[in-house]
């Protein structure tokens, strides 16, 4: 089985084609990054003609590299939900012509299906397992209990901390950071970190009694934003210039947020061992996603499940942004499994809003 995946739904055109036994035969990508970075975040109509412009020569470029005629293809897999409508629409739109033209099976893909099952190519892994999702669209934790079978134990009540990490790193300017003027907004902080003091000022993570799974970023970004602000005023510069204490506030923020992230992914992995949903040995967590990407986050949930007797496991930096071997990838794990393989294409459509799996967020709270 050979599938070709393809992934507009944000700010990526990335195309690949990925064999049954997990082996990627070809891959294109062209990230919009750069350009967003200009405008302060993305603009959905100028995110939509940056695919259009693209698409056509992603897809062909991946199935050049994969050396197989578009014949071999069992089934075109492509990203319709959740996302921004503008780009899902190029994808799937591209992608139905496509399926119209090779006569081939369409595998409709949820995106955060895509992120959680990753794992399942680079590594042996069984179901269930624990998944932790962190980008810069989205927040969640959830238990993976097959291809398609997901309960979601806890979200972000607001923003996502990629957001967070990009609407910081922006007010910051650190565009205008000679080490990190093509960096996103995460990497950035990531970078800048690593020269900073951690504990420059003490924040309280978010959410700090709350008993359940959720998550939340926006007060902590509003924090930082006043010592930024205060900052200024101390170091008497003006908004839109670099502070001298750039590092110790990125590497502030980023702790913060990891022990946010930390505390929230301890009570989901107590919930499932208390309901016997995870093995009490060797249980797995997934951590993938933008953000996941991001090493001191790495490094922190480590030693939460060398404490809790679990394994780690994340999928290389490179496959934890959006790319297009998870969704190829997602389509040979729905083709083996027999699911949402559609031979009528008529009336699918693309759903910008789509939660993942069955929500057991409230039960979660209820059950500390
Ligand atoms: P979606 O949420 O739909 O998956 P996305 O575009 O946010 O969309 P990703 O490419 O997975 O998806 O993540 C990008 C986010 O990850 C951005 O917010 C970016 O700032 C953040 N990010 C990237 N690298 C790092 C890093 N090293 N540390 C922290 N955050 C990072
Ligand atoms: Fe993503």
């Amino acid at each position: 089985k050979i599938v070709l995946g393809i992934e507009t739904s944000c700010d990526d055109t990335a195309a690949a084609v990925v064999d049954e036994t997990g082996n990627v035969l070809g891959e294109a990508i062209h990230s919009q990054t750069e350009v967003h970075l200009k405008t302060g975040g993305i603009v959905p109509a100028v995110a939509q003609q940056l695919h259009r412009d693209n698409i056509q020569r992603i897809v062909q470029e991946a199935l050049s590299a994969s050396r197989i005629s578009p014949s071999d293809l069992s089934a075109i897999a492509t990203t319709i939900k959740p996302g921004l409508a503008l780009s899902l629409g190029v994808g799937l739109s591209f992608s139905l012509q496509l399926v119209g033209q090779l006569k081939k099976p369409f595998i409709p893909i949820h995106h955060m299906e895509a992120h959680a099952l990753t794992i399942r190519l680079t590594n042996k892994v069984e179901f269930p397992f624990l998944v932790l999702l962190i980008s810069g669209g989205h927040c969640l934790l959830a238990l993976v209990q097959g291809v398609s079978d997901f309960l979601l134990l806890g979200k972000s009540l607001d923003i996502a901390p990629g957001d967070m990490l990009d609407k910081v790193a922006r007010r910051l300017s650190l565009i205008k950071h000679p080490e990190c003027s093509t960096m996103s907004g995460g990497k950035a902080i990531e970078h800048l970190a690593k020269q900073g003091n951690r504990f420059h000022f003490d924040i309280k993570p978010p959410l700090h009694h709350a008993k359940n799974c959720d998550f939340s970023f926006t007060g902590l970004q509003q924090v930082i934003n006043k010592r930024i602000m205060k900052k200024e005023k101390e170091e008497g510069i003006e908004e839109g210039q670099v502070l001298s204490s750039a590092a110790d506030i990125a590497a502030t923020v980023q702790h913060t947020m990891a022990c946010h992230i930390v505390k929230r992914t301890h009570r989901a992995i107590l919930f499932c061992k208390q309901r016997d949903l995870l093995p009490q040995n060797n249980a797995v967590l997934v951590a993938s996603g933008g953000v996941a990407s991001n090493f001191y986050v790495r490094r922190a949930l480590e030693i939460l499940t060398n404490a809790t007797q679990c394994t780690l496991l994340c999928p290389p930096p490179r496959l934890c942004t959006d790319n297009g071997i998870m969704i190829a990838w997602n389509g040979i794990e729905r083709l083996r499994a027999g699911l949402g393989i559609l031979h009528d294409i008529e009336g699918i459509r693309y759903e910008p809003k789509c939660p993942l799996g069955v929500d057991i967020s409230k039960e979660v709270g209820e059950a500390a």
